[in-house]
């Protein structure tokens, strides 16, 4: 997680607005259970980048920052 100090920028393509959620995931197929990535999402990309994930399998949940 980056320093509170900085604001997490969203994860999104080309989105420079400040995340307010953690996208939290995992693509079992190259990391270890335990392994846990995560991308920094804004309100309106939160919805897109989970659905992204989840279709596929990777997503384990998603935080409120
Ligand atoms: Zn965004």
């Amino acid at each position: 997680m980056p320093p509170m100090s900085e604001p997490a920028i969203c994860s999104a393509k080309g989105c420079r607005a400040t995340a307010a959620y953690a996208v939290v995931w995992n693509n079992p197929k190259i990391h270890p259970p335990e392994r846990e990535k995560i991308w920094m999402a804004c309100e309106e990309h939160c919805q897109w980048l989970a659905d992204y994930l989840d279709v596929r399998g990777f997503l384990r949940r998603v935080d409120r920052l």
